[in-house]
């Protein structure tokens, strides 16, 4: 039981998605992936193939409609099991599907929907730089045109699912640096185009697609992908921080809810069939403790990521309420994890469990798209909290 209630297609898309995982996913393969750090192509073309690639795709384009709350219970259930799945499916359904639907031109829905929702292709995130983090707008790779071309120079940082993806989501700096927002654009730029290396970056967790160094060395891709068509040039900004980027906060905290429920059910069932001082673990007080408070904060965390998916998808002004299930989501779903870890002991740090692969997917939950502190920016700064005190009033002379 939950609190969260879901309309009955949603209970169906989630039991349908239970029995995919289950099938196609079993944590035997899960865990294989993950040591391999191998990303499991069939399973993503099964994914599309059942339409879910295609929940955030207009039906005119071949999809269901924009299903926030539908793509979010899917992101949690397959990162309950794999993030080699649940990832990629992120590239396909959110980066692509729901940013095209976002802000793309006609002639870029016409071309890539149909493909997001039929073969879930994938975008890649090219936003942070080596010497750029929560600081997103002081990008330097730059962008200029030429003729009917672009031309982009520089380096893209932790570009997850790089050589996976279809296109790089680049955001490039097309104008002076002073301008800050202002010169901002984003370009699609094909994986394969000439004047792109990929270098693989060693990560803790998040195996499958791997994160990489892309250095993008004077490549010509047509203005025809700048994102939005012509009238999107310079305006890469407003398109980042709009609702793609309030959508991108609660995809995280689903991942860290799919992550946390599958560490919870673990150590749940662990406590009962571990036998010390002749009884289970889960007769001790203090183990009983910790796995009611893991469910009590579990609980809290879907009621905060469900929360915040429904005023997105109701198109409801969501900026302070999807940083707060961000901030909240991914810092209570470590906790859970590291709890449940310590339940099970010695045997949540090594590789015959899944607890350990938990832990390092989790690490980074707080750290991913916008930190725990740029969020908390966010909710002070979008409540109207005053960054000064107010100024000195005038002294009245009686
Ligand atoms: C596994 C992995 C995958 C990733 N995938 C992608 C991807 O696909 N695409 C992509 O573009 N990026 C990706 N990233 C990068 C990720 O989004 C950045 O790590 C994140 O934006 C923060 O940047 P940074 O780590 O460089 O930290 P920095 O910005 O250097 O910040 C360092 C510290 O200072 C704090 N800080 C910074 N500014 C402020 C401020 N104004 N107020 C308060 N505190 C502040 C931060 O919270 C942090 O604790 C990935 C990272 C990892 C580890």
């Amino acid at each position: 039981m939950s609190m969260v209630e879901f309309t009955s297609e949603q209970q169906m898309l989630r039991d349908m998605v239970r029995r995919f995982v289950d099938k196609e996913m079993p944590r035997s393969l899960a865990k294989a992936w993950d040591r391999e750090d191998h990303f499991p192509r069939e399973v993503h073309d099964q994914l599309a193939a059942l339409g879910l690639t295609g929940l955030t795709v207009p039906e005119a384009f071949g999809g269901a409609g924009r299903e926030v709350v539908s793509t979010i219970i899917v992101i949690e259930e397959l990162c309950a099991r794999s993030m080699a799945v649940g990832c990629a499916y992120i590239q396909s359904a959110c980066y692509a599907g729901l940013n095209l639907t976002e802000v793309g031109s006609p002639e870029q829905k016409a071309d890539i929907l149909p493909k997001v929702a039929s073969e879930g292709l994938m975008f890649a995130y090219g936003f942070s730089e080596p010497d750029v983090g929560a600081d997103i707008a002081s990008v330097r790779t730059t962008a200029r045109r030429e003729g009917d071309e672009v031309v982009i120079s520089g380096a893209k940082r932790f570009c997850s699912g790089a050589r996976i993806a279809d296109y790089i989501y680049a955001i490039v700096r097309s104008g002076e640096p002073e301008a800050r927002h202002k010169n901002l654009s984003l370009v699609l730029i094909p994986t394969d185009a000439p004047g792109l290396t990929f270098t693989a970056q060693e990560t803790l967790g998040l195996k499958g697609g791997g994160a990489f160094d892309v250095a993008i060395d004077a490549v010509r891709v047509p203005a025809a992908n700048i994102v939005g068509g012509e009238a999107g040039w310079n305006q890469g900004w407003s398109m980042l921080a709009g609702p793609g980027l309030d959508i991108e906060k609660i995809e995280v905290a689903a991942m860290a809810l799919g992550i946390a429920r599958a560490a919870v059910d673990d150590a749940w069932a662990y406590a009962q069939e571990r036998v010390q001082f002749g009884k289970p673990i889960c007769t001790i007080q203090s183990i009983r403790h910790m796995l009611a408070d893991a469910r009590t904060k579990l609980e809290a965390c879907r009621l905060m990521t469900y929360g915040a998916a429904r005023m997105v998808e109701a198109h409801k002004p969501a900026g302070a309420e999807t940083s707060m299930a961000k901030l909240f989501v991914c810092d209570t779903a470590r906790d859970i994890v590291l709890a449940c870890q310590q339940i099970m002991g010695a045997y949540g740090y090594v590789g015959d469990f899944d607890m350990e692969r938990y832990v390092r997917d989790i690490l980074v939950m707080p750290i991913l798209g916008g930190s725990s502190a740029i969020q908390r920016n966010n909710i002070a700064n979008r409540l109207g909290l005053p960054r000064q005190p107010p100024p000195a009033r005038p002294m009245r002379v009686a």
